[in-house]
């Protein structure tokens, strides 16, 4: 029953125990944290009664839900610190209600039922937030803005290439619209199955491509929005001067200015030609400087993974106890012989050893089912009893080599003082020609119980540690209310007046929610 609430998949999918007793000894090798005795999740426990319920006016009572397994549900995301919680039966701040508007009336009408009421509203894509976001945390009486009913493709404009699509369609279901007119977003992040336009909007999430389009800001063209004064809708173009850029301000606004219901955004067609490879390095610093004269040279890989000695082992990708570099190019016409034999010579010439390279035809798409069955599998990790969690940042390159090295260390070492033992690995998701994102997995024995508390801590030194060494405190995972103490001192406090300046003229009541980003 539970598996409802915090399971990635559908009920078939949720791990029985003979598959975790299986999968423990092949855990306990490649994660080197021992299997325990795999967990068996508890049944929800009885919520607080809904108070809004009843006095809902006649026209939402149709959108409303206070069933128990749909408001735990909305109390959740997807962090290890959600997922732990929701396991042992314990949903912390579950919202009164699930209202699910079927069109965009249906949003205005729930927002201005809301300020009349002071009732905080939060707004809920997929729910794969992995900081906080769709929490009501700290809030009472709040309701869950649940956008999946407002989804599907509504435009397509082929002359221009761009695609307009309603703020719940979740990633597969846009990919499927869009291929009857050979067109892709090409944007893929690892919660593409679970989550939704307009949570990549909300958030400024980032696809697995490496370089060139890795926000969703690079597609978007315009945004709509429902705030509790009116409808924010900024006009499609190409790109504009005229001031600072009201779709950049819906962009990581996170649901505190308005509720995103559509948005344009730019597609593609579909690449013709792919080309990858596998290369070694003798570390992580080595592979960086191959992958800084890489973009700083003018290439865009659209696969540029480079991955440190101990995740490559981890991953299957190399067990020399050297560092990998997986590379890819793509082309919509000539094939990248040019680009893939000068990648190469810079690679070599940075030290890296070449495993493989060639055509790659459609085996992207193989790794990509891997990339995005990720999540199951962390599911299991956790019912045996492995802390796993991931964090990242960016950084120039300047300061890449010194970010890596002080957050590791000061990540490891909670990691031995809170739990005992544990590993922390690191790879760059994205690169640019200035710098990188730098993405860390933490692996470690969770003591049962204290899960939340053990990983409390371990965040707070590394986060701490991110800060310290000039990182910000998240590439592409957003602030929620997890990230909120690094997140108002990384901010300039002019621009936080600005922002708070800016959510009280949309949102007066300070409906939308509350503890993310402001408040
Ligand atoms: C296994 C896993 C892998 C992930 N991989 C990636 C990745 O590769 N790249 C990446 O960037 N992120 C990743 N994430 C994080 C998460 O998936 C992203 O933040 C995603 O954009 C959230 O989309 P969602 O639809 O699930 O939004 P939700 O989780 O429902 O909401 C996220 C935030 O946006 C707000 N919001 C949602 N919809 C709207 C709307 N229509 N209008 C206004 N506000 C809204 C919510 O209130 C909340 O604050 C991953 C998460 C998990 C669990």
């Amino acid at each position: 029953m539970s598996y409802r609430v915090w399971g990635w998949g559908d009920p078939a999918d949720e791990p029985t125990r003979a598959d975790l007793v299986a999968l423990a000894p092949f855990v306990t090798a490649t994660t080197g944290v021992p299997a325990q005795e795999p967990l068996v999740p508890a049944e929800l426990p009885a919520l607080p009664p809904s108070r809004h319920l009843a006095a809902l006016p006649p026209s939402l009572r149709p959108l409303a839900s206070d069933d128990p397994v749909d408001r735990a549900r909305h109390a959740v995301g997807r962090s290890y610190r959600d997922l732990v919680r929701a396991m042992a039966g314990r949903i912390d701040s579950p919202p009164d209600l699930v209202l699910r508007p079927t069109d965009e009336q249906g949003v205005v009408d729930v927002l201005s039922w809301a300020q009349e009421q002071g009732a905080p509203v939060v707004p809920f894509g997929g729910g794969s937030s992995v900081v906080g976001g769709v929490e009501p945390r700290g809030l009472t009486g709040a309701v869950s803005l649940d956008l999946s009913g407002l989804a599907g493709l509504v435009e397509v404009d082929e002359v221009s290439r761009a695609v307009r699509l309603r703020a719940g369609t979740f990633g597969p279901a846009a990919e499927a619209a869009l291929k009857p007119y050979g067109l892709t977003l090409r944007f893929y992040p690892q919660s593409f199955e679970r989550s939704t336009v307009g949570g990549w909007v909300a958030t400024r999430a980032a696809g697995h491509f490496s370089t060139r389009l890795t926000h969703v800001d690079d597609l978007v063209e315009s945004v709509r929005a429902v705030t509790p004064v009116g409808t924010w809708e900024s006009r499609r173009l190409p790109g504009s001067g005229a001031g600072p850029s009201p779709d950049r301000m819906l962009l990581g606004s996170e649901g505190t200015l308005g509720v995103i219901t559509e948005a344009w955004l730019r597609a593609q067609p579909r690449p013709a030609h792919r080309w990858s490879a596998t290369l070694a390095a003798p570390d992580l610093a080595t592979g960086g400087r191959a992958v800084r004269s890489l973009v700083q040279s003018g290439l865009l890989p659209a696969t540029c993974r480079l991955v440190d000695a101990g995740e490559a082992a981890l991953t299957g990708t190399l067990s020399t106890g050297e560092a990998a570099l997986v590379l890819g190019f793509e082309s919509l016409s000539a094939p990248v012989t040019t680009d893939a034999t000068l990648a190469l010579e810079l690679c070599r010439d940075a030290g890296l050893r070449v495993l493989e390279s060639g055509d790659r035809g459609s085996a992207g798409e193989a790794w990509r089912s891997t990339f995005v069955r990720a999540p199951y599998l962390r599911e299991s990790l956790l019912l045996l009893g492995v802390l796993v969690e991931t964090f990242e940042t960016a950084i120039t390159w300047d300061r890449f080599d010194a970010l890596v090295a002080s957050v590791t260390a000061a990540t490891t070492e909670a990691l031995h003082r809170v739990c005992g033992g544990g590993t922390v690995t690191c790879r760059l998701t994205h690169v640019y020609a200035d710098g990188c994102a730098p993405y860390f997995t933490v692996l470690a024995p969770a003591r049962r119980g204290s899960e939340v508390a053990q990983w409390d801590e371990v965040k707070a030194a590394a986060s701490d540690a991110l800060a310290a060494a000039g990182g910000t405190i998240t590439h592409h995972h957003a602030v929620g209310r997890d990230h909120r103490p690094w997140y108002d001192r990384q901010r300039p406090d002019p621009f936080a007046l600005a922002l708070a300046g800016a959510k009280a003229a949309v949102d007066p009541a300070g409906v939308l929610n509350p503890g993310v980003l402001l408040g």
